[in-house]
């Protein structure tokens, strides 16, 4: 576990805040892109996955965005957050393995992937990355994308039915047509759907890697 204080707060908007965490334990620390941390929630063995958008391993600071999207201990613990709190996380700690990703790179995902988006912007392979996200509420999701410089990104309401899936499938049959390789992350249920087309379209699973953030009905998958 690594003690932190929270030493920045920025409220993007009602859901999404960019949160620094710093302090001794983060120094000198290796992390890759695509890395996560699981912060304790409280006293107990609870704790909630981010992915940190960058690490400066000499000044011992990390930061995270996160969507706090209802009322679990995560989305709580995000929105509570000050300046001058404490938490205790693990990691940085393996998730996506994205080294040695070849380009051009598509990745898809939702609210819980714009920290990956942030982190993969400033990384030698994430130049020129093509940002497909499937967002519960778009007028809240594009300012947010702006402030974190990923303005670029192509940006899909969900639908009830998850029909709004059929625009994205396409979008990433057309990239796969020009040889794209793919990180899908975000909702579980959506990557299996972006799998299947991806796999149709001729994609094998050399090009597309995935990891699923969150489910329906599930808690604090990691
Ligand atoms: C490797 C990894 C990296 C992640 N990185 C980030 C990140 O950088 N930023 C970030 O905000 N999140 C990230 N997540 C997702 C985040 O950990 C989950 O959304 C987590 O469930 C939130 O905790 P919670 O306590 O608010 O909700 P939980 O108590 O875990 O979930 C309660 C219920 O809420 C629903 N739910 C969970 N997440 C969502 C969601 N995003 N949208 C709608 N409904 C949801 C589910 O039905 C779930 O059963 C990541 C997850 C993983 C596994």
């Amino acid at each position: 576990m690594r003690p932190a204080s929270v030493t920045a707060v920025e409220t993007l908007s009602p859901h999404f805040r960019l949160v620094d965490l710093e302090g001794e334990a983060l120094r000198d620390v290796a992390w890759g892109i695509g890395q996560k941390v699981q912060v304790a929630m409280g006293t107990g063995l609870t704790a909630r996955t981010y992915t940190p958008t960058s690490w400066d391993a000499d000044r011992g600071r990390t930061r995270i965005l996160t969507f706090s999207h209802g009322d679990g201990p995560g989305s709580r613990w995000a929105s509570g957050l000050h300046v001058g709190d404490t938490c205790q996380f693990f990691g940085p700690r393996r998730s996506l393995d994205l080294s040695g990703i070849e380009t051009p790179v598509v990745l898809f995902g939702d609210e819980t992937s714009f920290g990956l988006g942030a982190a993969l912007r400033d990384s030698p392979p994430g130049g020129g990355t093509t940002y497909v996200f499937e967002v519960s509420d778009v007028a809240e999701s594009r300012p947010v994308l702006e402030a974190i410089r990923l303005g670029e990104a192509m940006v899909i309401e969900r639908t009830a039915d998850d029909m709004h899936l059929a625009g994205a499938e396409a979008e990433l049959a057309r990239l796969a047509a020009g040889g794209a390789h793919f990180i899908l992350t975000g909702k579980a249920s959506s990557i299996q759907h972006m799998s299947r087309a991806l796999k149709t379209a001729g994609v094998g699973s050399a090009r597309a890697k995935a990891k699923a953030y969150w489910a329906p009905g599930k808690t604090g998958l990691d």
